[in-house]
């Protein structure tokens, strides 16, 4: 069980995170939020490599910074902007990188098994300067859950990759959650619906909701409406409420918004989903 208390965390005169409390256990954790939330700082703090301005990180009900090497060790960490060895090819970075965890040696077959599973098998024996952005990006994806830690930290893991690697990395993603905590930052909803557990929504540094996303979606019943409207009052429409979708048609537009109250007289209400909770929660500062 992983808990963070009060973390703060400034940089200079920015502030990243206030005083973020939460708790996480085993299976997906999601957390949620635009550009310069600090999703990446919060990552850095849990995965050990960054310290906190404030708070403490506790696993297990012991800090940290107490647990040393010993936390390092049970952490698998994804970061956002992955720093690879050029000149090693793709299965000697992960052979090299078991070693670094401390794993048995002779571990081949699991790392044959994770480029398998990343569908890197093809490409093992290429240097890694002459992998594309989304291969790095697996590739990255595959070091952080060699030896399958209990903590694995991805941020922003399908960043730069297509639907079909998207949907991989996913599925793999899941599989490998079981009876572990994952935590997967992200300002990419569907990626994580449907296999998250809980939803952290960070917005400029603070927490402002932690829930599942059935949850999350629930407390959008009754704020999210179907309105058919002419051309010319498209501008009031947009100045007064968040527009989810646009639609054009023969005969005007259809919106999908949030309101409040009925927008307007024929307005219909929809099922609301986690992308209209994002706006819900984000759409101020989009
Ligand atoms: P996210 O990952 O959600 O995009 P970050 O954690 O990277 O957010 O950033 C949160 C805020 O902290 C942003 O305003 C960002 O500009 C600032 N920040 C992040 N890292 C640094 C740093 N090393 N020095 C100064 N400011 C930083
Ligand atoms: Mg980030």
């Amino acid at each position: 069980m992983l808990e963070l208390k009060k973390i703060s965390k400034k940089y200079g005169r920015v502030t990243a995170l206030k005083s973020v409390n939460i708790t996480l256990g085993s299976g997906i954790y999601a957390l949620l939020g635009p550009n310069g939330s600090g999703k990446s700082t919060m990552m850095n703090i849990i995965a050990g490599i960054l310290p906190p301005s404030d708070g403490e990180v506790l696993y297990n009900g012991q800090t940290i910074r107490s647990l040393g090497l010993m936390y390092r060790e049970k952490i698998g960490y994804m970061p956002q902007y992955p720093g690879m060895y050029p000149s090693f090819t793709a299965r000697d970075f992960l052979l090299y990188m078991s070693e670094l965890k401390g794993l048995r040696r002779g571990n081949e077959s699991e790392v044959d098994y994770i480029l398998r599973r990343v569908e890197l098998d093809d490409c093992a024996d290429r240097k890694i300067s002459a992998l594309s952005g989304g291969m790095k990006q697996r590739l990255s994806l595959a070091q952080a859950v060699l030896g399958s830690p209990e903590i694995i930290i991805l941020d922003e893991p399908t960043a730069g990759l297509d639907p079909k690697q998207r949907i991989a990395v996913r599925n793999f993603i899941s599989e490998i959650a079981v009876d572990r905590t994952v935590l997967w930052a992200t300002h990419i909803v569907p990626d994580i619906e449907g296999i998250a557990r809980d939803v952290v929504l960070l917005k400029q540094g603070e927490v402002m909701d932690i829930a599942a996303p059935e949850k999350l979606i629930k407390k959008m019943n009754g704020r999210v409406w179907s309105v058919h409207i002419e051309h010319y009052a498209a501008e009031d429409f947009r100045r007064k409420y968040r527009i989810c979708s646009t639609v054009p048609e023969a005969d005007g537009l259809s919106l999908r918004l949030l309101s409040e109250v009925q927008p307007c007289e024929g307005a219909a209400p929809l099922a609301p989903t986690l992308e209209d909770y994002y706006l819900y929660i984000f759409g101020d500062i989009l």
